[in-house]
């Protein structure tokens, strides 16, 4: 399969290559040159099939015969191994529990996901391989539980130091073997930026090889459309309305993608809080990023959404084909708490604050078409204690079987420096 940049000016590369580079050269996003049709026989039957069936499926139409049938088995086998449940909250609405992986995110999936396709490709490299990632909360600590003991890689991950919360700092800081975690004194931001000046400095690009586990790359978007066809698995109807939490809107763009592929949706709600970029531009076709604003879905809070280019590319550029498809709204902090606390004074369901932003999406979808509908789970609403118990005053327990990361802090004080990451990395 071929992969191209929605830049447009780079030249086509393979599966491999674009795991491997994250970014097109021209700065675009890659996007597979075809988006297979899945046969109806398939969608019919899906009820009988595994999540393993169902993910492998889907793998080969993105990666054919990139990577061996046995291979591709297990490394989908070993992405989907917990539960991504359908829980009945009413009679018309459900929603997808994506939060039952090790850091309590759906990000757990694209993570695993990409970290067996790279462990894959670097298995005949005699260099070990460095990954490179920023964060400012939960990507790091996914890619680093996704990552851990990944023969043939070294994850290096930078962290705001004081800006994450604790839950958040133990789950990528306590590991230790093949992950580093560096506590950058300086923000998120800075964090960033020195990622990016690491993938332009020579002495580090001639000496080790790098690459970055961000959420663009293409290994974490399609191990994301296998969840909307096990989700769709459980249903005993069609067609629902499903709607999406969304900040980056990668999560979007793999529903959008499995619908073109024949998965029976009836309409996507790109549900946001105030970073409203996304719903704005259905609402008047202009796409205007913004500065991020801080709401209490703080992994929400995306100003410029990079996903948003793969998603013109899928509709060609039209809005209005976009909105046959996609409704957008957006919500304030207050909406989502008072949400929080009246569906589980109705219900008894604990939503996270995501969560509570797609449900209120949801609902208002349905006031214009009131058919099934499901929103994405995106986390367990433990790992957002601070919001959510003040909300409910009770306190939120993990689930069962979870396991706390437990062991001495690992990380690395770094300050702001250039320098001193290169040193670390060159050690
Ligand atoms: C990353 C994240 C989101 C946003 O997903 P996108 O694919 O970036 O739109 C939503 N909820 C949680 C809990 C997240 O960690």
């Amino acid at each position: 399969m071929d992969y191209i940049s929605t830049n447009n000016q780079a030249s086509p590369v393979s599966f491999r290559e674009a795991v491997i580079k994250g970014l097109a050269e021209d700065g675009g996003l890659y996007m597979p040159t075809i988006i297979k049709n899945l046969e109806k026989n398939f969608v019919d039957e899906i009820g009988k099939l595994s999540y393993a069936e169902i993910g492998l499926k889907i793998a080969n139409c993105f990666i054919e015969d990139e990577i061996e049938a046995t291979d591709l088995s297990n490394i989908v086998e070993g992405t989907l191994n917990f539960e991504l449940p359908v829980v009945e909250i009413s009679d018309t609405v459900s929603t997808l529990e994506l939060f039952h992986g090790p850091t309590l995110a759906f990000k757990d999936v694209g993570a695993r996901f990409m970290a067996r396709c790279l462990g894959h490709f670097a298995k005949n490299n005699d260099k070990e391989t460095t990954v490179l990632v920023a964060t400012s909360g939960d990507t790091g600590s996914a890619v680093a539980h996704g990552f851990y003991g990944v023969e043939g890689i070294r994850v290096v991950i930078l962290y705001p130091k004081g800006k994450i919360s604790e839950f958040q700092e133990n789950q990528m800081t306590r590991l230790g073997k093949n992950i580093t975690a560096l506590e950058v004194n300086g923000n998120f931001d800075d964090c960033q930026k020195l990622v990016k000046s690491a993938f332009s400095e020579k002495t580090l690009t001639e000496n080790i090889l790098l690459t970055s586990a961000n959420s663009i790359n293409i290994a974490r978007l399609v191990p994301q459309i296998f969840y909307y066809f096990i989700g769709f698995s459980q249903l005993n109807q069609s067609d629902p309305i499903v709607s999406v939490p969304s900040g980056n809107y990668g999560n979007l763009t793999a529903g959008l993608i499995a619908k073109r592929m024949g998965l029976p949706v009836r309409k996507f709600v790109a549900s946001s809080n105030r970073n409203d970029i996304v719903p704005n531009f259905l609402q008047t076709g202009e796409f205007k990023p913004q500065p991020s604003i801080a709401t209490i879905s703080n992994a929400m809070d995306v100003g410029n959404p990079s996903n948003f280019a793969r998603m013109m590319q899928l509709y060609n550029g039209s809005k209005s084909d976009m909105s046959n498809d996609v409704l957008g709204f957006s919500f304030t902090d207050s909406d989502t708490r008072n949400t929080i606390y009246e569906v589980r004074e109705k219900y008894g369901y604990i939503l996270d604050p995501h969560g509570a932003v797609g449900y209120l999406g949801l609902k208002k979808a349905q006031e214009k078409d009131p058919a099934l509908g499901i929103f994405l789970e995106t986390a367990h609403p433990a790992k957002f204690r601070e919001v959510v118990e003040p909300v409910l005053e009770e306190k939120i327990k993990l689930p069962q079987g979870y396991q706390v990361d437990t062991g001495v802090k690992l990380s690395i004080p770094m300050e702001n420096q250039m320098s001193q990451l290169e040193e670390i990395l060159l050690q």
